[in-house]
């Protein structure tokens, strides 16, 4: 037993330190990292670039306040504007916070139009966070359940059903956005069509609704974009982001631009950490690292190299019913439950992960490369043809 609240069923490990895509634990085993912390450690673990610059930043300032100009906070908005395509940004700590902007945004946005209850369209199966608001927005009971009274303003559709929407936007006057993720990580890895995002891109510009991406998983890279919309060349109003923007050090990010540029004043918004020193300079040199060893083409390469390996590693294996995914965002999905390969591929030094029941998760660092795959694609294979014939 331990003293910490019982919110993880947690693995019976703990490591002790890593490198690239490797991570020790206490007692000296080593395992590929396939995982890197739920799409956090964009640069694998103690990426030398990353441990210079945090630690020559820790040695000047770690935190000063937003009560004064930042300037790394600067620099970063002006590379993730200028990457994204929208004009400014809010630094926060996390998801939920990125998308807590993000709905305070579009509500924000919905009374300066002079509707009093603005209604947010938000998809089944989708996961946006873990605050009030944001567990409102996402699409799990198992979320939600113990949690009410919810906070309102949600409406729910399925997801990549574009006459879903349209029949919303028929029937409700009060919508002023439509939050989505492009690609649904804790959901079980689904894919918007592009055809898809471009009619909700359309259908909000006829509508003046704002569309927003939860970017927080699918962003930073890891699909073969920078952003997961770039695949549909369209531009999304407000943009979320945190997970691997630090490479493992919390910092979360809402871009705004288009209708929801310019909307909060001083005082509309804040957070106390948020952007601090530390921080930025963490997302800056994951930004820069990113763009100099052009690990944006090597995450869809590998990514490719994985999904082509497994598919006839698992050819005709019965149970295997989809492997499928973008970039280095991976997921294959077996006909039953699935969780125990979690743990089997722990004892094969293997870490990975299982989402929505039934489908295994990868989302390893940009820094995969082909040796790693090499690895991963037996391994993982062999421990998935076990469980199925077991
Ligand atoms: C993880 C995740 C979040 C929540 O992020 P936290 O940092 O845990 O608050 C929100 N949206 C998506 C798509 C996520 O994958």
């Amino acid at each position: 037993m331990t003293t910490l609240m019982n919110t993880y069923a947690r693995l019976p490990v703990a490591f002790s330190h890593g490198q690239g895509c490797r991570m020790t634990d206490t007692e000296g085993r080593e395992y590929l990292d396939a995982l890197s912390g739920i799409a956090v450690n964009t640069l694998g673990h103690a990426h030398p670039k990353l441990v210079a610059a945090i630690s020559s930043q820790a040695g000047r300032l770690l935190h000063t306040s937003n009560l004064y100009c930042v300037r790394e906070q600067e620099q970063l908005a002006d590379k993730l504007t200028a990457l994204s395509g929208l004009s400014e940004a809010f630094f926060c700590n996390s998801g939920a916070e990125a998308n807590e902007c993000a709905i305070k945004l579009a509500r924000f946005y919905g009374h300066k139009k002079g509707i009093e209850a603005p209604a947010i369209i938000v998809m089944e199966k989708s996961f946006h966070g873990r605050t009030m608001a944001t567990l409102s927005a996402t699409g799990s009971r198992k979320v939600q359940a113990g949690f009410e009274p919810l906070v309102s303003g949600f409406v729910r559709v399925p997801f990549d059903d574009i006459e879903a929407v349209r029949g919303v936007a028929q029937n409700n006057h009060n919508v002023v956005a439509v939050m989505l993720e492009v690609v649904q990580g804790e959901g079980g890895l689904h894919m918007a069509k592009l055809e898809y995002l471009h009619q909700i891109r359309q259908l909000c510009d006829e509508k003046g609704w704002l569309f927003m991406c939860d970017e927080v998983q699918c962003g930073m890279a890891r699909t073969g974009k920078w952003f997961g919309y770039q695949h549909a060349g369209i531009l999304p109003d407000v943009v979320t982001l945190a997970k691997g923007l630090g490479s493992g050090v919390p910092i979360g990010a809402c871009l705004a631009g288009g209708k929801a540029a310019g909307l909060f004043g001083p005082g509309n918004h804040g957070s106390t950490f948020g952007g601090n020193l530390l921080a930025c300079t963490a997302a800056l040199t994951t930004l820069e690292v990113i763009e100099q060893d052009q690990l944006m083409a090597k995450a869809e390469r590998m990514g490719e190299l994985i999904r082509q390996g497994l598919r006839e590693a698992l050819a005709g294996v019965a149970g295997v019913v989809d492997i499928r995914g973008m970039g280095l965002m991976i997921g294959v999905e077996l006909d039953r439950p699935c969780g125990e390969l979690v743990k089997q591929g722990l004892e094969a030094g293997l870490l990975i992960n299982v989402t929505a029941e039934k489908v295994i998760r990868l989302l390893p660092a940009l820094v995969f490369g082909e040796a790693e795959v090499g690895e991963l694609v037996p391994e993982l294979a062999a421990l998935i043809k076990k469980f199925l014939t077991a």
